[in-house]
């Protein structure tokens, strides 16, 4: 018998993540209520954030890292909470019951540290690593490219070595954070022929002369963090290699690994603040001469949403247990712990993407309309079905491991 309840410290930060909610970030969210319900407020317009949203997410970042609340998933010989995957369910959970307002930018999402970071050198995690824990700088992971998207391998940035420099040429695509990260942790072939053994990474600084950051993309979340990043012979010394020569495709794949299981906690939270949004507006909603919660087929919706959320938690759970007595962290991760990640991940997105349509739908006009941060859920919903993976690449994934 498994016993998923959280320890005594995971509940403990648990409350610590409300009030800080509660007390820091609520009072922001308030101050920022225009630009959150209209994308000409909250976007620049080449498509950036506007200054006064990117200094309130730096500002919550930083006050999260201070309070430990940032970076809980990180071992703690680097700063971090030294939390298990099952404990960061409670985490996320916590954090995204509250919708998507401010409060999720408390968390450490693509533009944090992950603990593929660990195979920096000590040196290099003194450097950088340390920062980015602390919440003083944030970095971005550069590994999609217009021709090699879920076909990662196909990618056409390449890393030339020159005696102890290497060189990197080549664009990546659709990359969050691109346009306001410190480091870049770029993924390229310098040798084809070896498949995933043939990539290494390097971590290029923002200054980089060789470093261009492109296009900022209109997405369908209007989120102002995706972009374009061009290399052109981009220069790195020896010590800007992340892990060995070799590694970069192993590191990159591990880095989604994290994306993926942080979708259990983030779509349960996410699915159970819709699940009560829907509840209370159909028993307060009148018409036809009582509660719209009076009817079967309302009910039969919200009920359904309720099966999903609940699924999501216990597969969540249950995956992440796994996940923790494995090591998703190697560099070979088991064929089998890959399948229970895919499995979180695309059941969790597409069953939030359920929920997410249901509460639309349950809400009539009101649920369209940006003040009610319904539809900006179910943008989001559909959006977490590509990144990190999209459905497709999952089952592919799971397939394997199924050995068809
Ligand atoms: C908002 C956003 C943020 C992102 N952030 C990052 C980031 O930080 N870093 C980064 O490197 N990338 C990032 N990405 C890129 C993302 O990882 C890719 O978009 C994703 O992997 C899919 O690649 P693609 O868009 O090229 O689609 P394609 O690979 O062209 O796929 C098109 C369609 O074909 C399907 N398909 C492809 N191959 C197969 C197959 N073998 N079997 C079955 N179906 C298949 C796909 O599932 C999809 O439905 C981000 C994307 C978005 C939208």
């Amino acid at each position: 018998m498994i016993d998923f309840s959280p320890p005594p410290n995971v509940e403990q930060t648990v409350r610590d993540i409300h009030r800080f909610i509660e007390n820091d970030i609520a009072p922001i969210e308030h101050s920022l209520a225009d630009h959150l319900t209209n994308e000409h407020l909250y976007l620049r317009e080449d498509g950036r954030l506007a200054p006064e949203v990117l200094a309130a997410q730096q500002t919550i970042r930083k006050r999260s890292a201070e309070r430990g609340l940032y970076a809980l998933h990180m071992p703690q010989e680097v700063g971090g909470g030294g939390f298990s995957l099952t404990d960061m369910f409670f985490v996320h959970e916590a954090v995204y019951q509250h919708g998507i307002g401010v409060a999720q930018w408390m968390l450490s999402w693509t533009e944090g540290p992950n603990h593929m970071l660990m195979f920096l050198t000590e040196e290099q995690q003194q450097k950088y690593l340390l920062p980015l824990v602390r919440g003083e700088t944030t970095g971005a992971y550069a590994i999609t490219e217009y021709r090699g998207g879920s076909d990662v391998l196909g990618m056409e940035t390449r890393a030339e070595k020159h005696g102890d420099t290497w060189v990197v040429n080549g664009t990546k695509a659709y990359i969050t954070n691109a346009q306001y990260a410190d480091l870049i942790f770029v993924c390229a072939l310098h040798d084809p022929s070896k498949g995933g053994a043939g990539a290494t990474a390097f971590i290029v600084e923002r200054d980089n002369p060789g470093l261009t950051i492109g296009r900022t993309y209109r997405t369908i979340m209007d989120d102002g963090m995706t972009g374009e990043l061009q290399f052109e012979n981009c220069q790195l010394s020896a010590d800007h290699r992340w892990g060995e020569e070799g590694q970069g495709f192993y590191l990159s794949m591990g880095m989604i690994n994290w994306i993926r299981v942080r979708r259990g906690g983030m779509c349960t939270g996410l699915g159970q603040y819709l699940l009560d949004r829907c509840s209370d507006y159909i028993k307060n909603r009148r018409a036809f001469g009582g509660p719209l919660s009076r009817f079967q087929a309302l009910q039969w919706m919200v009920v359904d949403s309720y099966l999903d959320v609940q699924a999501m938690r216990s597969l969540s759970l249950q995956s992440l247990w796994q996940a923790d007595q494995g090591n998703l962290w190697a560099l070979k991760v088991d064929p089998h712990l890959i399948k229970t990640v895919c499995a979180l991940k695309v059941f969790c997105d597409e069953a939030l993407y359920r929920v997410a349509d249901r509460a639309v739908q349950l809400h009539g006009a009101h649920g369209l309309m940006k003040e009610s941060g319904i539809e900006k859920i179910f943008r989001i919903a559909r959006n977490l079905r590509i990144p990190g993976g999209t459905d497709e690449i999952q089952r592919v994934n799971i397939a394997k491991a199924l050995g068809l």
